[in-house]
């Protein structure tokens, strides 16, 4: 099978700004390495899950995927067409605004508050020239609000954000990241900001368009139980790179790599049982500046199992597993 996204190497770079007389000073200039050397592919109708902490560059990685930000290096792949140096003009002449979509985490920001909700899931329509007539219009629209359940869509459709619930909210920023019917959707913690009660069925409203449309997603979280609950395969990143992959359920039961395995001791289980055979992996200290990662394995001075080679050596990406791998030189002679 063919995959429908595939990243190679991808790097994103920010300029630190220094003032001129620094610059000239101290030679050169110095990065903020968000995305250092990432990659991985997803399948039709899969979804692979980027997760991570905070600025572990998973969010900057989705914005690059979807054209909101420009790679410094690597390639990235839509089917087989290079989408990697695409200006937004071409990104719309080749109909890949279409196709590719992205849904942020924040339903109370990304919704115009004076925009009725028909105005608002008009709008990528109008724009891309997906409709031709006012009917077309109205049915995409009602169809799409019956999709997301906001039932009956017309009693929706002429409220604004600020009349709907927190959940009705990221249900039309859903409808309309799917308006378009992209068949390439990044999701960027779409129900972190929700109340638990009301997150299993925005997860559920998503796999539905994958049922439905065969849509694939790169969903991207710092909540291992909602990428456990709706990933196909998992990407670990820690300080702008992936350091395990796999299936989630293999990762998330059997963590190879020692971030993954501190990641996974950090949460709280209720089977006290369970807890008290648990090993629990503790990093030291603080993540290192993404400024000036820490040679070798990124992880050596926090790593509780580092040896000499690890602040030497970057560890490649080792198979521990079936379709399974992991950046460690614990695993160097499986
Ligand atoms: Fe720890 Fe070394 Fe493995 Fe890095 S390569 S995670 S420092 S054991």
């Amino acid at each position: 099978m063919k995959p429908i996204v595939s990243v190679k190497n991808l790097k994103k770079y920010y300029p630190l700004k220094k003032g001129l007389l620094y610059t000239i000073l101290m030679g050169e200039k110095e990065y903020v390495k968000a995305v250092d050397g990432v990659s991985f592919e997803i399948y039709e109708k899969e979804i692979f899950v980027l997760a991570g902490e905070t600025g572990s560059g998973k969010t900057t990685t989705g914005k690059v995927l979807v054209g909101l930000e420009k790679p410094t290096e690597g390639e990235i792949y839509f089917k087989d067409q290079n989408i990697s140096r695409l200006n937004p003009k071409e990104w719309k002449r080749k109909g890949l605004r279409r196709k590719i979509q992205m849904i942020f985490q924040d339903p109370y920001e990304s919704l115009n508050p004076r925009s009725k909700i028909y105005d608002i899931l008009a709008e990528p329509l109008i724009v891309n020239k997906a409709v031709e007539t006012r009917e077309e219009l109205d049915e995409k629209i009602m169809r799409k609000l019956e999709e997301v359940k906001l039932i009956p869509p017309d009693e929706f459709a002429f409220r604004y954000p600020h009349q709907l619930s927190g959940g009705q909210r990221q249900r039309i920023v859903i409808a309309r990241g799917m308006i378009l019917d992209p068949e390439f959707v990044v999701a960027d913690e779409p129900v972190s900001m929700l109340d638990v009660s009301i997150r299993i069925d925005i997860l559920n409203l998503l796999n539905s368009f994958r049922e439905k449309y065969g849509v694939s997603y790169l969903y991207i979280t710092h909540d291992l139980a909602t990428a456990r609950y709706i990933g196909d395969r998992i990407g670990i990143m820690y300080l702008g790179q992936i350091v395990e992959t796999g299936p989630v359920e293999e990762v998330i039961q059997n963590p190879k790599h020692p971030y993954t395995q501190a990641l996974i001791s950090a949460i709280p289980i209720p089977d006290p049982e369970y807890a008290r055979r648990k090993e629990i992996i503790e990093l030291k200290g603080e993540i290192p500046s993404p400024i000036n990662p820490p040679k070798g394995c990124r992880l050596h001075p926090r790593c509780p199992f580092a040896m000499d080679i690890c602040s030497k050596k970057e560890p490649p990406m080792i198979e521990v597993g079936r379709g399974h791998q992991a950046s460690c030189w614990l695993y160097e002679k499986i």
